[in-house]
């Protein structure tokens, strides 16, 4: 168990594995006051950042990534025991998450560095520069389902960017918080470059009133929407990584037994606790039957349980709940469970649950499940198919299988994010950038939008020559006028349809 010692706080959270209820560690529960202490000691850290570079910031970047990968079984078992997920997945969390830390190390100078630009015929006498500079603080409001991958996301890009972070993790998972930042300061001892505040969604709140320069949040919709009301009051901006409610669709000639496994994958791994989660399937009527065979063979095997089975349980005992209310609510209007069902729930434990025949507007197809489930629906073609996918509110991403029609299936998923013939690999390679559209939210991270989201776009000019044409001056004279309005007949007046 640990008690950590942050900061002076009048109350503490506990927190407990949710496989065994047993107590794993106790967390002070940081204020406004505190929040604003480590906001405020953040920014006198950020300018030296800042003022380091991009090579001197890579040089720490890559001794902080050392220090999580050195310590990757110690990190994987605080994400085991605090979330539920198992070890070897908790270990390809953090794989993933090294890969984009490293590609934004990389990357940082060449995306945001100082470049010279173009400039016009009316304003040749002057050169012109871009680069995009750091806010100074960014705050990061993170989830507990990918305690590691999801805020380093924000965090890494941030960083590399040259920000200092204030970091709230999850009140299920504050101790991977807690241990990533310690790592942070084996790596940059010099100064708190990237804190930790721990606390629930009041501590979040408060984050967000402290004047950061941005915040980075990801998590449901709904607690997106308090995030940005409480930005609004002094014009924070946001990155708003939210949920989602993916599909895969399944053409006529997919490879189907590929198919059936990336569904298997892509709805019951993590316990279904994956933004970027399969909850939908649509299968092309020609080979229904034949995934449906695939679909069960690959998921019968699957088990919930604690360490040793495949996948852990629901890590936020509210979530059981919505989970049962989807499965009953679908089943009340006619569904069949084809594996698992009603009794598919013990405590905080979901077995695998795959239902058809649900109607379009259950809670099933319409609101993020959440947990080991999926709803399989037969399509009479793809343009059907593209119809129910996209007939949601979110749109964070999406899979397709298909031997010759992938990429023009894609084209029509309106989704940040469709990848094809594979489960969610656009989400890790690394100069993709990750993100939604509608209800999933907005901004990205990941690649080169992921660095320039955490940065302001800073345009300078100089005046290289002595103007040809002076025209924001009162004394610009008529025959200046007059020939600006040559120009504009020629450089303009020539378009038509
Ligand atoms: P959540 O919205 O309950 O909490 C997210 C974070 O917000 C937590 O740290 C919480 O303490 C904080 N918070 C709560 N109320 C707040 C408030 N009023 N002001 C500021 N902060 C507040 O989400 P969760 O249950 O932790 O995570 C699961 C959700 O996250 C799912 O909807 C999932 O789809 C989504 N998610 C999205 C992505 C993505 O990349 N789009 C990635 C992972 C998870």
């Amino acid at each position: 168990m640990t008690v950590h010692p942050f900061a002076p706080s009048p109350s503490t959270f506990e927190v407990h594995n949710p496989a065994t209820g047993e107590l794993v560690g106790v967390y002070p529960l940081h204020r406004g006051d505190e929040v604003d202490v480590a906001v405020y000691a953040a920014t006198e850290a950020a300018s030296w950042w800042d003022q380091l570079g991009f090579a001197q910031r890579a040089r720490r970047l890559d001794a902080w990534r050392g220090e999580i990968a050195r310590g990757r079984a110690a990190l994987a078992h605080v994400i085991h025991t605090e979330m539920g997920k198992p070890i070897s997945d908790a270990n390809l969390e953090i794989a993933m998450a090294l890969e984009h830390l490293t590609w934004a190390t990389r990357n940082a100078e060449k995306v945001l560095g100082r470049r010279q630009m173009g400039s016009s015929l009316l304003t040749l006498d002057h050169s012109a520069s871009l680069e995009y500079r750091p806010f100074g603080v960014v705050g990061v409001i993170g989830p507990w389902n990918y305690p590691v991958f999801t805020p380093l996301s924000s965090v890494s890009f941030a960083l590399a960017a040259g920000n200092a972070v204030v970091f709230k993790p999850s009140e299920y998972t504050p101790g991977v918080g807690v241990w990533l930042a310690e790592a942070f300061t084996r790596a940059v001892p010099e100064h708190p470059v990237l804190q930790v505040v721990t606390g629930d969604g009041a501590t979040g709140e408060a984050l967000c009133r402290s004047g950061v320069g941005k915040i980075g949040f990801t998590g449901s919709t709904a607690t997106a929407k308090k995030v940005m009301a409480a930005c609004a009051e002094n014009l924070t901006p946001v990155l708003m990584e939210c949920g989602g409610k993916d599909a895969l669709i399944v053409d006529a000639d997919a490879d189907v037994d590929a198919a059936a496994d990336a569904a298997v994958w892509g709805a019951l791994s993590n316990a279904g606790q994956t933004c970027l989660g399969i909850e939908r399937v649509y299968v092309h009527t020609r080979v229904y039957e034949q995934f449906l065979q695939a679909l069960l063979t690959a998921a019968r095997p699957v088990r919930a349980g604690d360490d040793e089975a495949e996948i852990g349980p629901i890590t936020m005992p509210k979530q059981v709940e919505v989970i049962r209310g989807h499965i009953s609510e679908a089943l009340a209007l006619g569904a069949r469970a084809l594996l698992g069902g009603r009794d598919s729930i013990e405590g905080q434990f979901v077995q695998p649950t795959i239902l058809t025949d649900v109607p379009d507007h259950a809670a099933a197809i319409t609101e993020e499940t959440f947990g080991p489930t999926l709803t399989l629906t037969r399509v009479r073609d793809i343009d059907e198919a593209i119809e129910k996918v996209n007939a949601t509110d979110y749109g964070l991403g999406a899979t397709v299988f298909s031997r010759h029609h992938g990429p023009a299936i894609a084209q029509r998923i309106r989704a940040g994010g469709v990848s094809i013939n594979a489960f969610v690999a656009h989400a890790l390679v690394p100069t993709l950038p990750l993100g939604g559209v509608g209800a999933s939210g907005f901004g990205r991270v990941h690649g080169a939008d992921g660095l320039k989201e955490f940065t302001y776009a800073k345009a300078v000019t100089r005046r290289r020559l002595p103007s040809p044409l002076a025209l924001t001056t009162f004394r610009r004279t008529e025959r200046v006028d007059a020939i600006v309005d040559t120009l504009i007949g020629i450089l303009h007046g020539r378009s038509r349809r």
